[in-house]
């Protein structure tokens, strides 16, 4: 079994505090402008697209697809980094977990999963195999 590396408590900023309040509850929220519909991740205030300043909450659906992935073997706990492209269209960074690292692949589907952060901090999203 692979040791799970522990992850700290995230910073928490009026940005960002609906994004941890929901995912207490396991939801996964995004941000989406309203002015020209278009998703974006990370969460902010001000849309990257077209930098009007109407965007809200959307729930997203977890799901999404490996744009790129690296294994760190040589790490004390190995893990993967990877790009992840949602459904709704943004790509964050994130990890892969609960895979077999010598097969994670680009273009494997994935879904999110909460983890467990230091400190009773709210749960991280990172993905794993769909
Ligand atoms: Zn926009």
């Amino acid at each position: 079994m692979v040791k799970e590396r522990a992850i700290p408590a995230p910073l928490v900023n009026p940005e960002t505090e609906a994004f941890w309040a929901a995912a207490k509850d396991g939801k996964f929220l995004i941000k989406r402008c309203t002015a020209c519909g278009k998703a974006h991740w990370y969460p902010r205030g001000v849309c990257p697209h077209c930098f009007s300043e109407k965007t809200e909450w959307v729930p997203a659906s977890g799901r999404g697809t490996i744009y790129s992935v690296s294994v760190m073997k040589r790490a004390p706990e190995v893990y993967a980094v990877a790009y992840v492209t949602l459904e709704e269209g943004p790509t964050m960074m994130t990890n892969i977990v609960e895979c077999d690292f010598d097969k994670v692949a680009i273009g494997d589907k994935v879904v999110v999963t909460w983890r467990p952060t230091k400190d009773d901090g709210p749960p991280y999203p990172q993905f794993k195999p769909a």
